[in-house]
């Protein structure tokens, strides 16, 4: 069965691409009947902070992407880790490494002057050193290959290979007993039981260094999925200068629906033919690993936006005006649920529905925009004195007796029902733009429309 894991490094908020990862990681598991799992990759202990790992966990939920059993902390799992390299070492596939800080300096210069990357030969490797001198500082290497070649059959990347002569023998445990990041994350796949690791591509020379962990342990190897990294609008790697990187951004300034987000993360750097609008149910169905693009897609903020635009369209009326109701001032969840067809048609993303709603809620006098002010102006006062009269006559107040009236007052003047309209739509929400004028009228009601009305007649 598959296994596949998310390891973040809970150093910041959840990253745009980090949840790219985590949505394939989530799909191919669901798509294969397997199991996703959650690992927490605390080590660097400077920079890793509770605050982080919430904001991991939240944005994770909020996705959508639920992970089967409890998460896994790295840090707390160190002893193991250290167990492994003795392990290595008793075997033979690990050794003692007792250079000194001067011996690393001298072949890291000598790497510089021959212009070559700094590949560490160490003479403890074969053991021609003799004794140390008990108590002395040492890492532990991988004794790795140096002959021959290691090939992956990435699924996405497909097939590498790197020549072991341009490897070293890393090191699986720090002078102080610490593992290294190399080490954890193979001794931790495998006993999570990972068999699928679906990461960014820039951890593809990580699995040339990986693997020979796992085959000197004589553990099964995983299959490795490479994908590429999201890029901005440039063309260049997906930074805070593109715009927000961090979930959160998202979900709170940008007012976007998390099913929109995980739709559009799943078509940055895969497809179903043209498919735009993918349910997660669909997406569940027809995810696979063999239609992951290569090369980096593009981060496009209006694209996410004209998705996110379609399923505010498609979203229930009461949970979006739960979404929305924080992000206006006086408002209540009621009257929004109310106006939300007729305010949906339009927005792009939470921030738009609440604008759109402000004026279901704002206090009079109505502030005015220049636009809408324009539309009074001239005859536009004395249409609204004879729409006030013309409504205020009015025993009943649904749309049908509103749109009756309004154009009675329009064909009485000689004018075209939009004359009348815009100044009415000015009047009732301060806007040039705004939900269809008898909508708007009934969701105010018959008191708060005619007092609206009265402020601008003349
Ligand atoms: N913790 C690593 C990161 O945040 C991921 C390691 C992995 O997926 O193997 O980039």
């Amino acid at each position: 069965p598959v296994v596949t894991r998310f390891a973040p490094s809970p150093t910041g908020f959840l990253h745009i691409g980090g949840a790219r990862t985590a949505l394939f990681n989530w799909l191919y598991a669901k798509a294969q009947g397997g199991t996703f799992l959650l690992r927490i990759e605390d080590t660097d202990r400077a920079r890793s902070t509770e605050a982080a790992i919430d904001a991991i966990l939240a944005g994770l939920r909020w996705l959508g992407l639920d992970w089967d059993g409890d998460e896994v902390f790295q840090f707390a799992r160190a002893d193991r880790h250290a167990a492994i390299a003795h392990e290595l070492i008793a075997r033979g596939h690990a050794y003692r490494c007792y250079m000194t800080q001067e011996e690393i300096a001298a072949q890291r210069e000598a790497a510089q002057a021959a212009k070559q990357p700094l590949r560490i030969r160490s003479p403890w490797r074969d053991g021609d050193c003799g004794e140390a001198a008990p108590g002395t500082p040492y890492v532990v290497r991988l004794r790795a290959p140096r002959e021959g070649a290691t090939t992956i059959d990435d699924r996405v990347q497909g097939s590498v290979t790197v020549q072991n002569a341009e490897l070293d023998d890393l090191v699986l445990l720090r002078s102080d007993g610490t593992p290294t990041y190399m080490l954890a994350v193979v001794v931790d796949d495998h006993d999570m039981g990972v068999t699928h690791v679906i990461r960014g591509d820039d951890h593809l020379n990580n699995a040339f260094r990986q693997l020979p962990i796992y085959r000197a342990m004589g553990w099964p190897e995983p299959v490795y999925a490479h994908i590429p990294l999201i890029h901005g609008s440039d063309g260049a790697k997906l930074s805070k200068r593109h715009g927000a990187v961090g979930i959160e951004a998202y979900r709170d300034e940008l007012g976007i629906l998390p099913e929109a987000l995980d739709n559009y993360l799943l078509r940055l750097g895969w497809g179903h033919g043209d498919e735009e609008k993918i349910s997660r149910a669909q997406a569940v169905e027809w995810f696979d690993l063999a239609a992951v693009g290569k090369s980096p897609s593009r981060f496009d903020l209006k694209k996410l936006e004209n998705l996110n635009g379609k399923y505010i369209r498609d979203a229930d009326d009461a949970r979006l005006a739960e979404l929305v109701a924080p992000r206006v001032p006086g408002s209540d969840v009621a009257l929004l649920t109310k106006a939300m067809p007729a305010l949906k048609a339009r927005a792009a993303n939470l921030n738009e529905l609440a604008d759109g709603a402000g004026f279901l809620f704002a206090a009079r006098p109505l502030p005015m925009e220049d636009a809408a002010a324009a539309l009074v102006a001239a005859d536009g006062a004395t249409l609204l004195a004879h729409a006030h009269a013309a409504l205020d006559a009015l025993d009943g107040w649904d749309t049908e007796q509103l749109e009756a009236a309004v154009r009675r007052v329009a064909e009485e003047a000689g004018v075209k029902l939009g004359q009348v309209a815009q100044p009415l739509r000015a009047a009732l929400t301060g806007r040039k733009t705004s939900p269809g004028i008898f909508d708007v009228l009934a969701l105010l009601g018959r008191e708060e429309s005619l007092a609206r009305i009265a402020d601008r007649a003349a």
